[in-house]
This record gives structure tokens, sequence and C-alpha cells, in this order.
């Protein structure tokens, strides 16, 4: 016989009344279907060039970048990669391929040549716009056992600057004559639109497909109808320093400012002074960062030297953001929101939200994530057992909506481990939710060790570690830095005596980005594991918590 126990599911959601989503619409439409009410507005600006392109110019480049793409044969459903810091040229691709039914992975250009040729592969890309500096990378690694070369006979490169002889430039694709609007009717909602890359609860990094009705969805929920989120304005300047390859900074960034009406300033790489000088000279209003930044904001003595009166909400997210830091940041900017959004890839990636037009003072709790987002579900469960938890009990974070992915590329395994059967998208994430329905993050179940924000996957780590002659067994957990947040160490069993810390260290950092070399090796006898195989990675993060990890 079996026993049915009647459970009850505590669902929370938003305060904010659910909106009408206009899905029938691919992502580019909509993010400019207000385009006619602020054309002349200023669209995007680079810090770097510091030229300024209105939103009517950035369609017209948009629409004749599609066109370009199309003429290399790029059609509905191709995937291309985008390997670029942060430059209008990201922009106009991202949005051309969009029109074109196609679907953008986006990477991050300071990995290695195996790392891009991985992603490059797996997502199965058939075209590449990057800058001259990275095509090196693109025809292989010759110091590498393996080669990794992803640019063969006549495949095709774009530059954004002075290409290489096999190269083609940016210009070329960008035709005298305004091209026709591209055809877009058969573009569905649930078609993919951007391919980001994400190893989520556990394993190896996957294609997370994010479709047209994903992102409008999530793009809807922070910025659309009355008070929303996120509210901007065509008067407001956008700081984008977050590189807008992952998803944080494409869609809360970009995304949502262009369906606002909101400038865009684009930074191709984090500088203090640099970030300084451009909030002061543009009048930024809006910073999204990350917890690193939050720090060099609240402490860098240089802050004190400029104008950061413009500035009326930071919002912080990809990495937990202390109560203390916030508070240390408060001082520094006292006129403006301090907030948290709170986001993973494969939501779409944003959970929740503090209330950026809410008055001073603290709109939210220092410390808090806001509360989730409109038109989605959230609850909060009990991780060995999956009942459902109320209010102040913490659990695993799962979230339910149309925003969320629609799966993992070609992994339908994976995707069955994240979203289960009744939609629920399970996080890894540990957090409850208070008694004014503010959420807050206080651990991670998932093996996800995040990098000033960035993702580094231990069983990529791992996956390395023990293709070494000398290693016989590895794991990798994070250890708590203060800068950082976390940095990934490594345990290691060696099967040759020799082997060093400095050896394991180098062999790892030639092969890696740089935020996933490890700082830490501890030599031991055996890898924790359960009776099925699983490292216990619990143990080993307690272990790291206590002075001496090997005893
Ligand atoms: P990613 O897919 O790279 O955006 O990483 C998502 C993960 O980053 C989440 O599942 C969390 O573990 C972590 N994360 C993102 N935002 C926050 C936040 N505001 N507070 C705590 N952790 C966060």
């Amino acid at each position: 016989t079996t026993t049915t126990t009647t459970t009850t599911t505590h669902v929370f959601k938003s305060k904010l009344p659910d909106i009408e989503i206009s899905n029938n619409i691919p992502l580019h439409a909509y993010c400019f279907e207000r385009l006619s009410e602020f054309s002349d507005r200023p669209c995007l600006i680079s810090g770097t060039t510091g030229k300024s392109y209105s939103f009517a110019e950035t369609h017209l480049i948009i629409k004749k970048t599609a066109a370009g793409l199309s003429g290399l044969g790029i059609k509905k459903g191709d995937v291309i990669m985008i390997l670029l810091q942060n430059c209008p040229e990201f922009v106009f691709s991202f949005m051309a391929a969009s029109m074109l039914g196609a679907v953008t992975t986006t990477a991050n250009p300071f990995y290695t040549a195996a790392e891009i040729f991985k992603q490059f592969t797996t997502a199965d890309a058939k075209l590449i716009i990057t800058q001259s500096q990275y095509v090196d990378k693109l025809r292989g690694d010759p110091t590498a056992e393996k080669n990794f070369p992803v640019m063969g006979e006549d495949f095709k490169v774009v530059t954004i600057d002075t290409p290489p002889e096999d190269c083609l430039h940016f210009s070329a694709l960008l035709s005298e004559d305004v091209p026709e609007d591209v055809e877009e009717e058969n573009i569905n909602e649930n078609d993919a639109v951007a391919l980001p890359f994400s190893s989520g609860t556990t394993g190896l990094p996957k294609g997370v497909v994010l479709t047209h009705k994903s992102l409008i969805t999530s793009v809807a929920q922070q910025v659309d109808g009355e008070n929303p989120n996120l509210h901007l304005t065509t008067e407001d300047v956008v700081l984008c320093v977050l590189p807008l390859f992952h998803i944080y900074s494409l869609n809360s960034v970009l995304l949502c400012s262009l369906r606002a009406g909101a400038a865009v300033l684009l930074m191709h790489k984090f500088e203090i002074g640099v970030l300084l000088n451009l909030i002061q000279r543009h009048r930024v209003s809006v910073a999204a960062v990350v917890p690193p930044l939050v720090l060099a904001l609240a402490k860098n003595p240089k802050v004190a030297d400029y104008d950061l009166s413009s500035i009326r909400l930071v919002l912080s997210g990809a990495a937990p953001l202390g109560k203390e830091l916030q508070d240390a940041l408060r001082s520094r900017v006292p006129q403006a929101v301090l907030g948290q959004g709170y986001g993973m890839t494969e939501a779409g990636p944003v959970l929740s939200m503090c209330l950026s037009f809410a008055k001073q003072p603290h709109p939210t709790k220092s410390g808090s994530c806001g509360t989730v987002v409109r038109n989605a579900e959230l609850k909060v469960i009990d991780p060995d057992n999956g009942s459902s938890l109320g209010y102040n009990q913490p659990g695993e974070i799962c979230i339910r909506g149309a925003q969320i992915m629609k799966g993992y590329l070609n992994d339908d395994k994976a995707t069955a481990a994240t979203i289960d059967v009744d939609g629920w998208l399970h996080t890894g994430d540990i957090g409850y939710v208070d008694d004014d329905d503010e959420i807050f993050i206080v651990d991670r179940v998932k093996e996800l060790i995040k990098f000033k924000g960035f993702q580094v996957p231990p069983a990529e780590l791992e996956a390395l570690l023990v293709s070494h002659p000398s290693i016989a067994d590895a794991a990798v957990v994070p250890q708590k830095d203060d800068a950082a947040g976390e940095v990934p160490v490594a345990f290691v069993v060696r099967s040759g005596v020799d082997l060093t810390e400095e050896a394991v260290k180098e062999f790892i950092a030639k092969q890696v980005v740089f935020y996933k070399k490890l700082h830490k090796v501890y030599f031991v006898h055996a890898i924790p594991k359960s009776p099925s195989g699983k490292i216990l990675r619990k143990d080993l993060r307690a272990k790291l918590a206590t002075a001496s990890p090997l005893s």
C-alpha cells in the first residue's frame, strides 16, 4: 500500500500585479517596440571612443548587420559566436542575429583556445565575431597536445578592427543601402535566440537555450508595467561595465535599457579611474555592478575625487553582496537606492530584484536580494525531501515562469535534473523569504564556484586534473576570499611523489581563463566519496573552514 500525504505548497509571488506580456513578437521587435518614442535619444555610448549612437542609428545598423550576416549565409536556427569585449558591435551583432532568427552564443574573449573550442563546437557555431587580438587563439594553441583550432578552411571570422588577411572586417557587413525589413514571420516565440553557457547545478558547462519568449518575459518582468522592479526612463544613462557575454549584463543592462529607452554606456574593461571619470562625465544614473565593484566603489580612495551625485541606483548581482559592504557603499552614494538582483543563467536569468523606484532610506534591507519578479512563482523546498517551506525557513530556491530556459542544448538528462515535471527550475541555492517577502540567499548546495561573479565549474577543473599522468584523483571546491568572494582550491591524490603544488597549479593555469586558476592544492590520500561515488564536497568545504584542512 502507498501512503498519501497531503502537502501544502507555499508559493511566493511578487507584490506587484502580473502584467500582459507581448510574447507574439521576436526579441528585437519587442526591444525596439517603442523606438518611435525616443528615436533621437542616445542609445549606445562607447566609453572607449566616445562615439554615441541614437536609437534610430542603432536600429538601422542592426538591420544592415542582419543583411550582412544573411549575405554570409547565416539563416534561421544558425548559431553565431560573439567573442568581444563590450562595444557597440556586440549589440549590433546580437540583435542582428535575432532578426534573422539565428542564435548567439556569447563567450569570454579571455578564454583559452581550448575553452573557446569546446563552446564553439558544442554550440555548433557557424561564424565568429571578434577582435583581431583574439584571432590567433581561434587558430588553435600550437603548444597544446591537442591543438583546438576553430578556424578551418573557409571558416568565417569577422573582426571589428583591422582584420588579419583571412578575416572580414565588420564594416563589410554593412551595406550602403538601407535593407528592407528582414522577414520575421517565421520566428516562433519558442525559438532560441541566446545560448549562454553555464554549468548549472552540476557538471561541465552546457548551452542554456533561452528563447525569444524567455528573454522577453524576463525583460518585461523587470521594466514593463506600473512601478516595475527596474524603473528605467529615457533620461537614464546605464553603466555597462559588466561583460555582455554574461546574461546579467546582456539582459538587465542592455535589453532592459533598449526596451525602456535608456542610454547604455559601454566600457570594454574595468579600470577604476576610467570608470569614475565616465560616471562623472556622462552623468551615469544607474550602475549595474557585482560585489567586487561595490568593494572598489566603497573603499577606493579615488572615489572621493569624483562627482557621483548623478547615480540614483546601484544594482548588484551575480554573487552575494554582504550587508556590511552594502552599508559601506551607502556613505559614498547617499542619494542612491542600493539593491541587489538575484539571477541564474538558466532562470533567464532574474529571479528577484530590489524595487529601484522605492525611496530611501533602505527600500529593501541590506543583504536582501529583493522580491520575486512579477509573472513568476517562487518556492523554497527542503533539499532533503523536497517538501515546500514557508516564510523564514531556509531551503532550496525554485522558480517557475515563462522566463526560464527551454533546457540545456542537446542534454535532456541535465535538463530533467534541473527543471522538474511540474516546470520548477531548481537553482541549487539555499535561501529564505522573510516576513516582508524579501529573499535572502545564505548558501549554495550546487558545485558551482563563483570568482567575482564569474563561473568556475569544479567538474571542468577536476577533468583537467585527472588528465595529468601523475594525478590519480581530484576534487575542486570553493574557498572564501575577501576580494573575489570565492576562489577554487583542489584536493589532489597524486600517483607520482614528485608532483609539486606549483606544477599542478601551472598545469591548470595554462589551460584555463585567469579566474579558474587554482589558488591552493592540498595533497591527500583519498577524496571522500559517497557509496555511489559522488565527491563529498560538503566535507571538503568543511575541512577548508578549519585551520589545517589536511588533518
Ligand atoms: P550565473 O548563472 O553565472 O548567473 O550564476 C548563478 C548563480 O550565482 C546563482 O545560482 C547564485 O548561486 C549566484 N548568485 C547570483 N546572484 C546572486 C545574489 N544576488 N546573491 C547570492 N548569490 C547570487
